[in-house]
């Protein structure tokens, strides 16, 4: 579960501090579906970095499954970020040189599987993305949206708790984005909590909770009745 409160995020420009976030509460409970939207700018990648724990708020408090990530230590949060999770960014991060599976087995090594364990782990998660076809390709062997695939399937090999994506479809067709939303729809059935940004209310249709965010605030937070 995910608990920000009062935060607070000013980033350091020269001899300013130049704030970003003012006063964001925001709680996520395990199994949601949730899109972050809002106009550029608004900070909603500064939120994600937060809740992924590759940033901490200047003031508040963030609560991540019982810790608080403002007092952990460098460790501590490279541990959060490892057992909980999976990072999906608008532009892929795939390396160049690695085959998809190679991509996918990399940041495994991280939770000290052996290497066969790693492979089959890999291969298990490009299937699950309807890559079984290609994991011997090289990124720039594949389409946007099999690139954005392979990094999904490198998200979710560890098993997170949580996939944060921030605008995971912005550099995709509809048809490709589609896809996309169609993974990250069928995760959520299997449990997985999902966290997204977006500024296209198509791609946030697929989602049960919309938190709008401007100047730094949160504006509006609506969960969609089915
Ligand atoms: P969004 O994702 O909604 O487009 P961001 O969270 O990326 O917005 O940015 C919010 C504001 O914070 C912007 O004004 C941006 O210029 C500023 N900002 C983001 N990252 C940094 C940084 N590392 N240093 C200084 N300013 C930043
Ligand atoms: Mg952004």
């Amino acid at each position: 579960m995910i608990e920000l409160k009062q935060v607070y995020k000013s980033y350091a420009q020269g001899a300013l501090a130049v704030p970003v976030l003012h006063n964001i509460n925001i709680s996520i409970e395990s199994g949601e579906f949730v899109a972050i939207m809002g106009p550029s700018g608004s900070g909603k990648s500064t939120i994600m970095n937060i809740i992924g724990c590759l940033d901490r708020p200047t003031k508040g408090e963030y609560i991540l499954n019982k810790v608080n990530v403002l007092t952990a230590d460098e460790k501590h949060l490279a541990l959060l970020r490892n057992q909980y999770i999976g990072f999906v960014f608008q532009h892929f991060h795939l390396l160049p040189r690695l085959s998809a599976v190679e991509n996918v087995e990399l940041p495994l090594v991280y939770g000290g599987l052996k290497k066969k364990e790693r492979r089959e782990r890999a291969l298990e998660a490009l299937d699950k993305v309807g890559l079984a076809d290609r994991v011997g390709h090289l990124p720039n062997q594949l389409s946007g949206g099999q690139k954005q695939r392979v990094a999904i399937a490198r998200a979710i090999a560890n098993n997170p708790t949580f996939i944060l994506a921030d605008e995971p479809t912005g550099a995709l067709d509809s048809k490709s984005g589609e896809q996309i939303m169609n993974i990250f729809t069928k995760l959520n059935e299997e449990g997985t909590t999902v966290i997204m940004v977006t500024h296209e209310e198509e791609v946030a249709a697929y989602t049960k909770r919309r938190i709008y965010i401007k100047d730094g605030e949160v504006i509006q937070d609506r969960r969609m009745v089915i």
